[in-house]
């Protein structure tokens, strides 16, 4: 049975996409059998593996309707180990559409159950909203890891997310878990950095990752490769800290099972 984690904050540009796509290589490097799903209509998952919206005939939202038809969208990678079904700005037709249908939010479990078969981990990278889209990404998963950019309204954007979480938890998927919390850009040299630090780890005993992704410079430049740290630059901070992140979660049973 695949793990499959979604890797969601309905805030932006806190490094969740970085994330899917350097904690997906990373397991593909240690022979996990990996799926990067993009959820994000923005397909930054995909480009950063050098799969362009305008180059793939399928994607997510082509089979999101259709899903016996599921693994004709998945397409690979540099990485033997790493397969991505993308997405295209035509998802965002889904958040539309999805409003009045009935089981609304299990569009895209059905899609994940037709391919978790395949592999030993599912990683979807959400967009950064709770609508229906990302509801679905936490509806097809059985764990949640989120990631968090040290500054000030930190703390309230993971309370505002661990309520959906709840919410979901209780209503829509009692499957899902929680598997931890991981800082993002961090700099040791910033005193908020490191204040924000302390809080998360009293407010989470349990669930953050000892791992900190460092601000790194490689990390930031690797998509414009369209490749993940790992290839573009094994030695950088970057790409140990997510090969480091990635022994953790394999490690880790999540919370909440
Ligand atoms: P969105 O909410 O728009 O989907 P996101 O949460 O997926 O954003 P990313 O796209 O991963 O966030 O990161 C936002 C920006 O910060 C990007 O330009 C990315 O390259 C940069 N970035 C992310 N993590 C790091 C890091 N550890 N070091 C340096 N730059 C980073
Ligand atoms: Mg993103």
């Amino acid at each position: 049975m695949a793990r499959v984690i979604v890797i969601a904050n309905q805030k932006g540009g806190v490094g969740k996409t970085t994330t899917a796509v350097n904690l997906a290589a990373s397991l593909a490097v240690m022979e996990k059998k990996t799926l990067l799903i993009d959820c994000d209509p923005q397909a930054n998952a995909g480009s950063g593996l050098s799969i362009y919206p305008e180059k793939v005939s399928e994607n997510l939202y082509s089979v999101l309707y259709e899903p016996e038809r599921a693994a004709q969208a998945v397409v690979g990678t540099e990485l033997p180990c790493l397969k991505v079904l993308p997405s295209g700005p035509d998802l965002v037709a889904a958040d539309i559409e999805l409003v009045d249908k009935p089981r609304r939010e299990y569009y895209l479990r059905a899609v994940v159950e037709q391919l978790a078969d395949a592999y030993d981990y599912v990683l979807l990278d959400c967009p950064p909203s709770l609508g229906i889209v990302t509801l679905n990404a936490l509806c097809a998963a059985t764990e949640m890891l989120v990631p968090l950019q040290c500054e000030y309204y930190a703390l309230e954007g993971v309370a505002q997310l661990l309520r959906t979480y709840d919410q979901v938890r209780k209503r829509l998927n009692n499957r899902l878990a929680l598997l931890g919390v991981v800082l993002t850009m961090y700099d040791g040299r910033n005193k908020l950095n490191r204040h924000v630090k302390r809080e998360v780890w009293k407010c989470f005993p349990k669930l953050y990752f000892q791992t900190l992704i460092p601000r790194n410079i490689r990390l930031s430049e690797a998509p414009s490769y369209g490749k993940p740290v790992l290839t573009h630059d094994i030695k950088s901070r970057g790409a140990e800290a997510y090969l480091s992140l990635a022994q953790e979660v394999v490690r880790r049973q999540p919370v909440g099972a």
